[in-house]
């Protein structure tokens, strides 16, 4: 049984189309020729391997054929009953095997005797033809055993199946092209006990020998496709018992960099809400909750070109729906799934699809990619700058109180940065999420009731201030000063503001947030996706501060950040209720009200 491991049928492979729109993102494999070994040394029919929505499925090596150097004399055969029939290339074992019938085929991969130019059918005709020659009455063998003990006739259907395999894939453009074949296991157990009794070792076993055969045929009609066993762009699978073929198609890879100019579009494409995706009056029919997305700008120019279906789009890393992605451009993957055309003009696709994005979005650097950059561009933890821009605000006594509440370090994500070495089961885990068990509440917000100060109660009209006084349960006769003093007694204490900080203390507050290490508790808005959890985040860099006075007496801060993959930004600058400490705002006691953010470089590849 030892050969069996490298001949491995494979049922139903995954090939679920993994959906890069959702959350749920597959595990990032540390590289794809380790994939591709883990796949081709599991077990026999393990299907639930579905790192990628195409995962490489390895086939039958054409070459490789080790099982039959421990097959010789081993114990067990010297002492079964049928020792005494010699294995081929004896002249007694060549006559054993015409005389079961075996057909020409494989008594040219089983007799030993094929030399380099002759295929397996002449080879097996000459040794047919020198049996016949000393034993004639055996020259009609094949008549009285019809079905060849080995193959089962499989060997005559393999032009047949050539010839199905060149038909269908005749529409795709391709070079590089794998055979492979289910056979049912009990088959190949049963010939490889046979081929181990009565056949010369080495010989190529049942699977491997088929797919030689077919190859064979197939080669003399392909032009420009090399038949290899592995990284293929198309797999031809060949299922023996109904005789037909199935196409797996694999994608075709594009890399390249993307600028995102406008805000207010997300990174790949999301399904409507409301139908998901089936579309409704309320996405006008689209599917999308979104018109544009940079992945549809992308690829759906793409589609045509690649005469594809579909596209699936992986970035290093995304920013949210309304920050822009400026400087040399976010690196990123799209993959065109089926396609018919591989060969494009990618200067001038990148052409197409920067006039068709109309300024929304710019692409450079295009050019053709494989599977293991996807695994490169996905897994790289991308340093980021960013400018953001924020107004200066009055901050409360009691807001500044939130925004430094103590923080429970208890909840800290310590096991997710370790170095590189342990990033992948810390990805893991921070997908984990609900399974996670982070049950325990994290300290909530303290909430401050606040009421109106003199001056905004001052500036409200009269019957506003009768109606808040009804709501406050408060007598609601008498003057507007009677009225407001009423309110003030009676209510929540006015909040007392923080003297706004000067300019100086503003910009050297900024420079000196460079190095700081701050504890991010995940914010509200991505909690839905994100576990709770308070991860370490360091500022790298600061720069270009300036402080801008504008027509409404606001000032307006902007300023060049550098850090760690991972942080949230605008964040680090609000402080967001407390949950990420420090915050520019609890530094300055002032609130920052952040007005927009960009991606302006990516510090990887
Ligand atoms: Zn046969
Ligand atoms: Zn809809």
């Amino acid at each position: 049984m030892s050969g069996f491991r490298a001949y491995r049928c494979l049922w139903g492979w995954p090939r679920e189309s993994g959906d890069v729109m959702t959350e749920k993102k597959p595990d990032e494999p540390e590289d794809s020729d380790e994939d591709w070994m883990k796949y081709a040394n599991a077990g026999f029919g393990e299907t639930d391997y579905s790192l990628w929505d195409d995962e490489e499925v390895t086939e039958v090596p054409i070459e490789a054929d080790d099982d039959w150097d421990d097959a010789d004399e081993s114990p067990d055969q010297l002492s079964t009953h049928m020792e005494e029939i010699p294995r081929a290339p004896s002249p007694a074992g060549h006559k054993h095997l015409v005389r079961i019938g075996t057909c020409d085929h494989c008594l040219g991969r089983l007799g030993g005797k094929k030399r380099f130019e002759q295929s397996l059918e002449e080879s097996g005709i000459e040794i047919r033809n020198l049996v016949t020659e000393r034993d004639s009455h055996l020259s009609d063998a094949r008549t009285e055993q019809p079905l060849c003990p080995f193959c089962e006739n499989l060997y005559e259907e393999s032009e047949l199946l050539a010839d199905i395999i060149f038909d269908s894939i005749s529409p795709y453009e391709l070079s590089r092209l794998q055979l492979g074949a289910r056979i049912p296991k009990d088959q190949i157990e049963h010939e490889e006990e046979m081929r181990k009794r009565f056949g010369a070792g080495g010989s190529d076993a049942l699977k491997s020998g088929l797919v030689r055969v077919i190859a064979q045929h197939l080669n003399k009609r392909l032009e420009g496709v090399t038949l290899v066993n592995d990284k293929p762009q198309v797999l031809a699978l060949i299922d023996v018992l109904t005789l037909t073929v199935e196409l797996d198609i694999r994608a075709h890879y594009l890399y390249g960099r993307y600028l995102k100019l406008e805000r207010g579009i997300p990174q790949t494409r999301w399904p409507c809400r409301a139908c998901k995706g089936r579309g409704c009056q309320r996405c006008e029919q689209t599917g999308l909750q979104y018109k544009k997305s940079v992945q549809d700008l992308i690829g759906n120019p793409l589609l045509g070109l690649f005469e594809a279906d579909e596209h699936a789009f992986h970035g290093m890393g995304r920013e949210d729906i309304d920050v822009r992605c400026m400087g040399r451009g976010r690196p990123f993957v799209i993959e065109m799934k089926e396609p018919k055309i591989r060969s494009i003009d990618a200067a001038k696709a990148m052409e197409l699809i920067n006039k068709e994005a109309d300024g929304s979005i710019k692409i450079t650097g295009l050019r053709d990619s494989n599977r293991s950059e996807v695994v490169r561009v996905k897994d790289t933890p991308a340093e980021k700058s960013y400018t953001i821009r924020f107004r200066i605000l009055p901050l409360s006594e009691e807001e500044m109180k939130v925004l430094t509440a103590p923080v429970d370090l208890t909840h800290v994500d310590v096991q997710e940065r370790g170095g590189k070495g342990k990033k992948k089961s810390s990805k893991r885990k921070r997908r984990g999420d609900k399974k996670n068990d982070h049950k325990k509440p994290l300290p909530s917000v303290i909430d401050v009731p606040m009421g109106p100060d003199e001056a905004t109660l001052k500036a409200m009209k009269k019957p506003e201030l009768v109606a808040m006084a009804e709501e406050m349960k408060l007598k609601k006769s008498g003057t507007k000063p009677e009225l407001i003093e009423r309110i003030l007694a009676a209510g929540p204490p006015a909040p007392t503001y923080l003297d706004l900080p000067e300019n100086d203390e503003i910009l050297e507050t900024i420079t000196k947030l460079s190095g700081v290490k701050l504890a991010q508790r995940t914010p509200e808005r991505v909690a839905h996706r994100r576990a709770d959890l308070i991860r370490r985040r360091t500022v790298y860099e600061t720069s270009n501060p300036t402080i801008e006075m504008m027509e409404d007496g606001v000032r307006e801060v902007e300023f060049t950040l550098r850090c760690e993959s991972g942080t949230y930004v605008k964040e680090t600058v609000h402080g967001d209720g407390g949950r990420t400490q420090p915050s520019l705002s609890s530094l300055i006691k002032a609130k920052c009200e952040v007005l927009w953010l960009d991606v302006g470089d990516i510090h990887a590849d």
